[in-house]
């Protein structure tokens, strides 16, 4: 007999910047993804329409760019 495996989805992985899982990140209505303008379910941590991929990018670029501007001294 095997254990029963756990409903929820494991935790994220390091680097994977937000929890799809939550709730509040699905709306009831599609509208245009704000990066790709392809309808999405989906709502990013501004509670703006975005795709999983979109936002996941767009959170990755704003580390990048915050990361080099600390490394510029500019922060
Ligand atoms: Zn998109």
């Amino acid at each position: 007999m095997t254990a029963r495996r756990p409903r929820r989805a494991p935790p994220p992985a390091e680097g994977q910047l937000l929890d799809w899982s939550d709730r509040r990140h699905w709306a009831r209505v599609q509208a245009p993804c704000r990066y790709c303008r392809t309808p999405t379910f989906l709502r990013d941590d501004d509670n703006l329409p975005a795709d999983k991929v979109c936002a996941e990018k767009a959170l990755q670029q704003r580390a990048e760019r915050a990361t080099a501007a600390y490394q510029n001294g500019q922060l």
